[in-house]
């Protein structure tokens, strides 16, 4: 190759694919996205968007059912349990219509970009071509972004009726009655917190005595506790070890022998790469043990002109993150300027209720000594419109050097989410804490939490 690239071919049109073949394109490159089944990717059409989507519904239900305290009265009666229901079926039909536009928007914005879209399964067969089936396409440039799906465990083998995988919650045409999650990572928190919402008796298998492993610890307690008021049951620091089917439903075997019955059973322990039928090893593209691809921080494989982003790579199971790898990809392949991916500043969230969002430095780095920071936790219990909205569990947690310069953040809240922006903007630009304590916030907001955690760090400080 000698020269700018021209050609780019992608396999995978998830978020590290389709938005490598924007910036591609924009770029002036000829580009062609591979896709085996929906562009949008498994983010767009069976994880992350239709998860996000039944969780609007599920904290539209369960905050009304919460809202008698608030004075709210249905039919005159004090709302409970039960009072505010689901149409099922039409919450999961809602669910994949909107999925499937989603994929069509973009499926849109490649073509109008310019972008050629093959349907099929992808394979390397040198550095420089791909075939999709019987044909073949030659490429300066090779992005791959294959994505992962759902781990399947042999004694507990997905049917798609009663034993499901993630991918399989949207064709139920009954709520379940009793569900059993196993896994008390991010995804099983998230689904066990839904479905409690919209009604169902949920009971969440944690191999750790915590759910959450991975989050900031008080988070993590501070959802386990609101999550048990709520009626959700814990069996904690256990595992599953196997799930069979029954007349009614499901057995869960739990590592001590004993055995939960359920109507189904949710499979949330992981994922695992999509890349083995990839020639991956024919091309000298190299895998972990795991079998994620290897990549340095602008996206490269062990391959010269070939690249990866995104779940197939194991760096961080985000779509954010697998987008940004995948423009990494193409600005670095096409000669443009580029900073290497920096995981320092992503922002994240568990669309539980309340959220848990966080950015930066993290708890169990300063406790544990390799990050250097101070840190204040601030309940929201003190915030006036926490208390006006009856949603006052959840606290800002902020982190800053000496200097004062904001490092970290974890904000446990309703609309989490949105409100680690002004933090992520924080630690991405290096803001002081008193950049964040002199703004002003409107009264009364839950963002007033934020400045007022930067006021008392300065005084720590
Ligand atoms: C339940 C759940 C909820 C989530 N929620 C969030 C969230 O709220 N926010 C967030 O940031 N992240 C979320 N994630 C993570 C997010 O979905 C992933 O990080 C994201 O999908 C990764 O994008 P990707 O492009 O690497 O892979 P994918 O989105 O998996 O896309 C890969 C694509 O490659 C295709 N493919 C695979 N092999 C081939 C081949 N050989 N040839 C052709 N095509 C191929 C697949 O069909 C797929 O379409 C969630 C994950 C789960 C499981």
């Amino acid at each position: 190759m000698s020269g700018v690239p021209e050609s780019v071919v992608i396999i995978g049109g998830g978020p590290g694919g389709y938005e490598a073949a924007l910036v591609a394109a924009q770029f002036g490159a000829r580009v062609t996205v591979v896709e085996s089944g929906g562009i949008g990717g498994a983010a767009v059409l069976t994880d992350c968007v239709p998860s996000k989507t039944l969780i609007a519904t599920a904290e539209r239900v369960g905050r009304a059912n919460l809202s008698g305290q608030l004075g709210v009265r249905v039919a005159g009666q004090v709302p409970g349990p039960g009072t505010v229901s689901v149409d099922f079926p039409l919450l999961n039909q809602r669910v994949l219509d909107l999925a499937a536009a989603q994929s069509e928007d973009i499926t849109g914005r490649l073509r109008d970009a310019g972008v050629n879209i093959v349907y099929g399964h992808g394979r390397l067969v040198d550095r420089h071509r791909v075939v999709v089936d019987e044909r073949s396409y030659s490429a300066d440039v090779i992005l791959l972004a294959t994505g992962a799906r759902p781990r399947e465990l042999p004694a507990a083998r997905p049917d798609g009726e009663r034993i499901l995988t993630w991918q399989q919650l949207y064709d139920l045409k009954e709520l379940p009655a009793r569900l059993i999650v196993v896994g008390s990572g991010v995804t099983g928190a998230e689904f066990a917190g839904a479905y409690t919402g919209l009604g169902c008796e949920v009971v969440l298998v944690s191999s750790r005595a915590r759910v959450l492993p991975t989050q900031d610890p008080d988070a993590a307690e501070v959802l386990e506790v609101v999550l048990q008021q709520r009626g959700m049951e814990l069996a904690a620091e256990t595992r599953a070890s196997a799930v069979e089917r029954t007349a009614e439903g499901v057995l869960v075997t739990l590592q001590d022998g004993s055995r939960l019955a359920g109507s189904h059973c949710l499979m949330a322990v992981g994922a695992v790469p999509n890349t083995e039928e990839l020639g991956c090893e024919e091309v000298g593209v190299t895998r972990d043990e795991g079998g994620y691809i290897r990549v340095d921080k602008v996206s490269r494989t062990s391959v010269n002109g070939i690249y990866a982003a995104g779940d197939c790579t194991g760096v961080m199971p985000l779509a954010n993150v697998a987008a940004m790898q995948g423009r990494i990809a193409m600005w670095h392949a096409l000669g443009e300027a580029v900073s290497p991916l920096n995981l320092k500043v992503v922002s994240s969230n568990v669309f539980t209720d309340p959220q848990i969002a966080s950015v930066g430095v993290s708890q169990a780095e300063v406790d544990a000594g390799t990050a250097r920071a101070y840190g204040i936790k601030l309940p929201l219990a003190t915030n006036a419109r926490a208390k006006m909205q009856g949603s006052d569990d959840g606290f800002v947690k902020i982190f800053c050097r000496v200097s004062g310069t904001v490092v970290g953040a974890v904000v446990v809240a309703p609309s989490a989410s949105e409100l680690i922006y002004p933090l992520a903007l924080a630690v991405e630009l290096g803001l002081k804490v008193d950049d964040l304590a002199t703004t002003f916030t409107v009264y009364p907001s839950l963002s007033g939490s934020i400045a007022e955690a930067a006021r008392r760090l300065h005084q720590v400080e």
